[in-house]
């Protein structure tokens, strides 16, 4: 998983709860032929966006991932904005004002060779209305003479005047520091940050086996380290090597001496695996294969996915099962797992040992999921055909629209869908039933939020 971003593992204390915020959008709107696809390729360091020389060829609204300085944003690319447009080109404005209603900041780009022009004015009116924070943008400043000239666009009325040449370079690093401060407050980007050891909860209800598990881990391994160079580990931790890697088992202090809770516990039980879910990246979760899939079995699922934890599901005692009680188990299975169906699933033995070491690559293969990060060009094509092929179900006379998506965030993986009207829960799950189908997500949760335009 190197190039995954971990947001949630460098600072132990630090959860992904204080994640959720959507990555910020950056709208770039002006008039046709000012330069915006220029700047956007400026901004995102790539030649993505497609410059088209010929006035009046139009783009919709394209976003790209952009960062600066270990901050995270999407830029919106959208066509030339018109006031009072026909036809194709009110369409494009209308674009435009979508994608300045769907923005934190807006960058309005003004070409100062040609002036402030009513079409200009025309838009600041527009952006008024919008309350959005505008930063206005002097473009094709090429040369000091042209800079000076600048200083006219205060007219406008939207503050200082960033003089800029996208096409040159010239002003842009400026420009993107003002861009930052101008966004919500995100977390930065932490990649390759160095991280200690992966942190795993093993939970389950009462006698499904984690202590057995953990002493065979600690004995088939070897080794339960008691340090890893330059990480600090709570005494309460266990660190176990499995397949060449070391693993933090968080909160298994009662694990290790085998103190077991005396009847009637379920409450501390629980209180156990809240703790445990809460301390760690992904939660490995044991049910005994000998016994049916109880009520506290399915209470540990939840408690492991609404921490939005990436999940592994372990079916210990493996050794108990015939094919008689595996007759049984697959239908309990269909039955009560439905849910998570999505989780990576491993049956093993902690008293024989079988395919114990089944559950490092196991527990791997949902952190992938889980860190996973769908780039919104990619999301936003993917979901515009599939919204297209199956649009949302008529809701008074019109079919709400998604507007635009963006991951929000990672482990687990957020999805925020700007829309032009609520969206019904049903049409909700068949966009997560098709994100799994096309992303897979195995061993993760996901979550897909709806933000309906006011
Ligand atoms: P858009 O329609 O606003 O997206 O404008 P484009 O990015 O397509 O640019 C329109 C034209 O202006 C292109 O020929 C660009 O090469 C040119 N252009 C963009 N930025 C600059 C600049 O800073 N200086 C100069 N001289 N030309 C620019
Ligand atoms: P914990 O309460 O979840 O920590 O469970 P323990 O590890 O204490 O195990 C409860 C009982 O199940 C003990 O008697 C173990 O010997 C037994 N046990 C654990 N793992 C296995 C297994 O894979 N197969 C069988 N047959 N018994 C197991």
């Amino acid at each position: 998983f190197e190039g995954g971003f971990d947001f949630g593992s460098a600072d132990p204390s630090s959860t992904s709860e204080e994640f959720t915020g959507p990555v910020p959008v950056v709208a770039v709107v002006g008039r046709p032929n000012v330069g915006k696809s220029t700047l956007v390729n400026r901004i995102i360091g790539r030649r993505q966006a497609v410059v088209e020389d010929k006035p009046g060829v139009t783009r919709d609204r394209v976003p790209y991932d952009a960062q600066w300085t270990g901050r995270r944003f999407t830029v919106v690319d959208t066509g030339g904005w018109e006031p009072d447009a026909k036809d194709r080109a009110a369409a494009i404005a209308a674009q435009a004002e979508i994608a300045v209603q769907t923005a934190d900041v807006v960058i309005f780009v003004v070409d100062v060779s040609v002036g402030a022009t009513d079409v200009d004015e025309a838009a600041v009116k527009m952006l008024r209305r919008s309350h959005k924070p505008v930063i206005l943008v002097a473009n094709k400043a090429d040369n000091q003479n042209l800079e000076l000239e600048a200083v006219s666009l205060w007219s406008l009325g939207l503050g200082e005047p960033f003089p800029i040449s996208a096409l040159h370079g010239r002003g842009s690093g400026d420009l993107l520091d003002s861009i930052l401060a101008a966004l919500p407050e995100t977390p930065p980007v932490l990649e390759g940050a160095p991280r200690g050891p992966r942190r795993v909860a093993l939970v389950g209800r009462p006698n499904v086996g984690k202590s057995s598990l953990l002493n065979r881990l600690a004995k088939e391994e070897r080794a339960v380290v008691d340090s890893v160079a330059g990480t600090t580990v709570d005494p309460v931790d266990s660190l176990v090597e499995m397949d060449g890697e070391v693993w933090q088992f968080v909160d298994t202090a009662g694990l290790r001496k085998r103190v077991h809770q005396a009847s009637g516990t379920e409450y501390y039980a629980s209180l156990r695996t809240a703790g445990a879910v809460e301390a760690a990246e992904v939660a490995v979760v044991l049910l005994d294969s000998g016994d049916v899939i109880s009520e506290q079995d399915q209470r540990v699922i939840s408690q492991a996915i609404e921490a939005g934890r990436a999940l592994v599901i372990a079916f210990n005692k493996w050794d108990l099962v015939d094919p008689d009680r595996r007759f049984y188990l697959d239908k309990e299975i269909d039955r009560d797992l439905k849910r998570v169906t999505w989780a990576v699933r491993v049956n093993i033995s902690a008293k024989t040992g079988r395919a114990v070491d089944k559950l490092a690559p196991a527990i791997r293969r949902a952190l992938v999921s889980w860190e996973t990060r769908v780039p919104t060009g990619a999301l936003n094509q993917w979901l515009t055909a599939l919204t297209q092929a199956t649009p949302h179900p008529v809701r008074g006379g019109r079919a709400p629209r998604v507007l635009f998506a963006t991951q929000a965030g990672v482990a687990p993986p957020r999805f925020v869908l700007f829309t032009t009207g609520p969206f019904d829960a049903g049409y909700i799950r068949f966009i997560e039933r098709k994100l799994r189908e096309e992303y897979g997500f195995e061993g993760s949760p996901i979550e897909v939020t709806v933000k309906p335009r006011k």
